[in-house]
Parts: C-alpha cells; structure tokens; sequence
C-alpha cells in the first residue's frame, strides 16, 4: 500500500513503480476524500500495476472509483454505512468488472458483533465477513475477496481458519498495524506463515511501520522460505563456529549484494567449512564454502542444469579468518556448465500484469502466492 499522500499524484506513482520493481503485484492506494479520489483517476492511467482503491467511511468515494477505473476496491464492512451502501457500491461494481475486498478490520468491527461477541474476537470478525459478503451475493456480486485483519497474530490465524471454513473466496492475508523492525517482521511471518503452511490465504500484505518496499522484501521472504514463490537468490548460509575459516557475515553479505539483481531461482550456500559442502544439504545450484585457504567454489549438485545466471559474477568476500590470504574478489559460479556471461535477468522486467477478470482478487502492496496466480485471474490464485 502506498504511504504517501494521494493527491500527490507524482510522488504516489513513482512509489507505484518502485513497488512494482520490488515485486509488488497489486498496488493499494487509500481515497479519503474528494481530493485523493481526482488523483486516483490520474494515476490509475499512469502506472500498469492493479490498482485497489482503499474505502472508509464513504461509500460514494468506492462508487466514483470504480468509475475511474479501479481493479478493485477495498471496503470496511464496520464502517461503511450498512447493507444498501455496500450493494450500491456492488452493483456498479458488477457493471464494471470490478472486484471488492470485504476487509474486515478488528479496530472497526461493528458495534453490535463487539458486543455479542464480547470483543473483536475470531468469530466475530469471520461474522462480519460472512454477512457482508451475503450482502453482495444478494444482488449477484461474486467477485469477492476477504480479509480479516487483527494486530493480535493468533486471533488473525485463528480468524482466518475459520473462514476458509466458511466461505469459499480468495483471502487475502495480513497481521494489521504488525508494528517495526524485528517484531513487526516476525509477527508477519509467523502470522501469514502459519495460513500459507496450511494452504490458506491467496494474496498477501505486510503491515509495517517502514517503507512499503520494506513490506514486499518481508513479503516476498515469507513466500520464498514456504516454497511458494522461486525467484532470485536464496542465500543458505551456516551460523559459523569453531571450524569458520572465513568472516562469514561479510561474506554472505557481499554474495547477497552481488547477486541482489538476479531474478532466477537460484540457491547459493556461503558456508564457513567443507563440513557441509555441496550434496551434504540437498542440491544448491552453486556453493562456496569457505576455507583457511581463503575459500573457493564448487559448484553444487544439479549446477549443469541450473539456470545460467551465476557465471563471472565476481564478490568482494570477506577474506580468510585465520592466517589464509585474503581473497578479495572471489569468483561465484566459476564451473557452471555453459554459463553464460549476463549474470540472468535484471528485477523491473515484465509486469505481472493481472487480468481482468471480475472474479478476482487483489490487495495492497500485495504478492500472490505464485505468479500464476498473479497472471491468470488477478485473484492471486
Ligand atoms: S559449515 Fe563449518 S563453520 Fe559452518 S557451522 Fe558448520 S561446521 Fe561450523
């Protein structure tokens, strides 16, 4: 989701942009009011990104986005003025091929679930969800996402069990106002990992008190360490101990950098010894353990077939711990089969652009769980 003003038309597309190069595949833009609703329009025609207009309150502002050419439109059930405004907002909606998000927030739920429920519990949230989304399906509306967000992590996961239970759309996932740094991170990962695990959830937020580029790495991780998502490095690297021949962090650090443009899948393990160089820990495509010596590369099993991305890719590492001499400009992926010189794809190619289709979801700075997904419907599935 964009973080800055919306009226600022300039600033919100170039952070567009950079969202997408980053990986984003759905941008969230929040409408709050007449002002931002003239910039919505605007910048819906200058970035391809799907673009989701963010609702409070107003359920004008949701209609007149839709108008302006919203993917989709994001609306809070707790606050959005009841039953007839939503199936108003619908029914154009469905005129235009526009999906809705049901977000179901736990810091606006409706009084009265508050009450019944005795708090913004798990039930209470999937109950909002599910009477709203009986609302649109009233007037034929189908093209429907949900969330239910809470900043607490276990009733988020315990909320979004029970509604994959309960209705049968695409749920996009989140830990809301999950906080900065350290905990914020792990707060997210744990709480959209667990639901990812079990195969819950479609297209993912994270929620922080950071940049938004910050919140598609984050979000980006938690794919890629499920399994979900393959695409660019995955470093794997030993936590060093006695037998560390080389600075271990440093060196990790420069492979990173290094290959930090790299778009291919591709497993590289930077460890501190040959005690699990390559086939001992599954089949990385290349390895480079390091050693007294100073370090030096094997590549790992199943490298001939790897993708060719790592060949003359040369890495300030961090040198020999230990007596050996620094090696100061290491080569990465020398013995690669075939490989060729480009170094692979650079990240901001082509936009995983979603469809149409109004059965779709999407969400806010979001990524879905496979690029699939991301292309065939615009739902994340
Ligand atoms: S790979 Fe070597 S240095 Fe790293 S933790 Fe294992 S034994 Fe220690």
């Amino acid at each position: 989701m964009t973080k800055t003003d919306t009226r600022d038309v300039g600033a919100t597309v170039r952070q567009l942009r950079a969202l997408e190069r980053a990986g984003c595949e759905i941008g969230r833009v929040a409408v709050p009011d007449h002002g931002a609703l003239a910039a919505f329009a605007r910048i819906r025609g200058k970035v391809g990104l799907p673009l989701v207009a963010d609702i409070h309150f107003d359920h004008r502002l949701a209609i007149a986005c839709i108008e302006a050419g919203a993917d989709k439109v994001r609306i809070n059930p707790g606050n959005i003025g009841g039953t007839a405004r939503m199936q108003e907002v619908a029914r154009r909606a469905l005129a235009r091929g526009c999906a809705i998000r049901v977000g179901v927030n736990a810091g606006s739920l409706e009084k009265e679930l508050f009450a019944k429920h005795g708090g913004a519990t798990p039930a209470a949230l999937v109950e909002s969800a599910v009477r709203a989304v009986r609302d649109l399906e009233a007037v034929g509306f189908r093209a429907i996402v949900v969330s239910l967000k809470a900043s607490s992590v276990p009733h988020t996961i315990a909320a979004y069990r029970l509604a994959a239970r309960a209705l049968h759309y695409p749920l996009h996932l989140g830990v809301t106002e999950a906080g900065f740094g350290l905990a914020g991170i792990v707060k997210s990962a744990i709480g959209t990992g667990a639901l990812l695990a079990d195969g819950i959830g479609d297209t993912l937020r994270v929620s922080l008190t950071d940049s938004p580029l910050a919140e598609v790495r984050v979000a980006r991780e938690i794919l890629a360490a499920l399994g979900l998502r393959r695409e660019g490095v995955e470093i794997v690297s030993c936590p060093t101990c006695g037998r560390c021949g080389v600075d271990l962090q440093r060196t990790a650090r420069a492979v990173r950098r290094s290959l930090a443009d790299v778009v291919e899948p591709l497993t590289v393990a930077v460890m501190g010894c040959p005690s699990t160089a390559p086939g001992r820990r599954g089949p990385p495509t290349s390895v480079w353990p390091g050693g007294r010596e100073g370090g030096h590369l094997q590549p790992g099993a199943g490298v001939e077939n790897g993708p060719r991305v790592a060949h003359d890719r040369r890495v300030d590492g961090g040198g020999a711990r230990g007596g050996g001499p620094a090696r100061p400009r290491q080569r990465l992926g020398e013995g690669c089969s075939g490989a060729g010189r480009s170094g692979g794809r650079r990240r901001g190619r082509s936009t995983r652009r979603c469809g149409s289709s109004p059965s779709g979801s999407a969400a806010s700075s979001t990524v879905s769980r496979s690029p699939a997904c991301a292309r065939s419907t615009g739902c994340g599935r």
